[in-house]
């Protein structure tokens, strides 16, 4: 490993200040950027550690939630109001990791987690235009079951592999951004960026940009949620496909319906055709297959996840099947 400086701060000026020296870093839980300096796939100068910057999770005035980026995934899941009334989230951390990553992870770190694919932490025998721009991607040709199926491009066909991000994409969450020209805030939707022509940039966060919050609104839907993750192992696996699903019927009818889907993009994917499907119609085991059909018909698959494609299609179907009370 190559030695760097390490600083504490529990200040968030500071913080943003240390931040502007160069090849510096936030340093959440660690558990995934420590991993990476480890392969010598990140070698940042200075650590700005903001695991210790206040972190707490309040209710808002409109009855919903904002909680603190420093507070780590294990304390978020456990938490009574996110328990009731975003049981998606709860579910989704809960089926991230092991209880002692959860219990380091801080959720700046885990929004910012890099991709599982394997060439990309094969620093010394594989290319991967992620890692090194312009090298090539030596997964389209190769080991490719975990890999993309919506929004891949010929450069990169890597997936996100954060549990919570599907959540949050299916709840509306924006995510709370404080930078040197500022506070901004952004749809946690609009912050992960598909690969295009330059994998290497992967959300929207401008340099020395730290996340301060998730914010999270009210809703039918977010009550009424859940997550499922199917994976080749029942723990400390990736999500081969994730589905995180809110449902709302009214008079036997979808007033409102949120679906993301997880393992299957550089981002957590909104199932957007899927939803207006849905929209006003009778919650029935047909219409969720015919929702989910809807979704999968514009995916794209390589040589090894095809099986995503129908597997995706049934966990849909599953997820809103249980949240409607029928059998899907
Ligand atoms: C064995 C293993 C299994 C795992 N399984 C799963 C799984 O099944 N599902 C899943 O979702 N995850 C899984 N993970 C990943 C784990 O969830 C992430 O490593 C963790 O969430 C990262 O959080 P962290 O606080 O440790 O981030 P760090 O490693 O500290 O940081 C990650 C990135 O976030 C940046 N960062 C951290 N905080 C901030 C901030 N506030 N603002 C701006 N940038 C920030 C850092 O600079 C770095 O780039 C697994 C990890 C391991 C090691
Ligand atoms: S899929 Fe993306 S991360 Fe994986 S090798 Fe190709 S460029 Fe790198």
């Amino acid at each position: 490993m190559r030695p760097f400086e390490y600083r504490l701060t529990a200040d968030r000026t500071e913080a943003l200040s240390i931040a502007g020296m160069e090849r510096a870093r936030y340093l959440g839980g660690g558990t995934n950027l420590v991993d990476l300096m480890r392969q010598n796939i990140e070698a940042p100068a200075v650590l700005v550690d903001v695991s210790r910057l206040p972190g707490s999770i309040e209710t808002t005035p409109n009855g919903g939630l904002l909680i603190g980026a420093a507070v780590r995934n294990s304390i978020v899941a456990a938490h009574p109001v996110v328990r009731t009334r975003y049981p998606v989230l709860s579910r989704a951390l809960l089926a991230g990791a092991s209880a002692q990553i959860r219990n380091m992870a801080t959720v700046g770190g885990n929004i910012l987690q890099r991709t599982r694919c394997a060439y990309f932490y094969d620093a010394a025998g594989s290319r991967c235009n992620k890692r090194a721009p312009g090298a090539g991607c030596d997964a389209v040709d190769g080991f490719n079951r975990y890999h993309a199926i919506f929004g891949a491009s010929e450069h990169c066909i890597a997936t996100h592999p954060s549990d919570m991000c599907v959540a949050l994409a299916a709840l509306d969450a924006i995510v709370h951004l404080a930078g040197p020209e500022g506070e901004r805030r952004v749809p946690l939707l609009a912050f992960h960026r598909l690969p295009g022509d330059h994998p290497e940039i992967e959300t929207v966060l401008r340099p020395g940009e730290l996340i301060t919050a998730i914010e999270l609104a009210p809703s039918a839907t977010a009550s009424n949620s859940n997550y499922r993750k199917v994976r080749d192992r029942s723990s400390y696996a990736f999500a081969l496909v994730s589905v995180a699903a809110g449902l709302d019927v009214v008079a036997g009818r979808i007033a409102d319906v949120r679906i993301a889907l997880g393992g299957v993009a550089a981002k957590p994917w909104r199932a957007v055709q899927a939803e207006q499907v849905l929209r006003g119609q009778a919650p029935t085991k047909e219409r969720f297959l015919q929702a989910a059909e809807a979704e999968l018909a514009a995916a794209k698959a390589f040589e090894g996840n095809a099986f995503k494609i129908e597997l995706a299609k049934r966990t849909i179907a599953a997820v809103l099947g249980e949240l409607a009370g029928v059998d899907a």
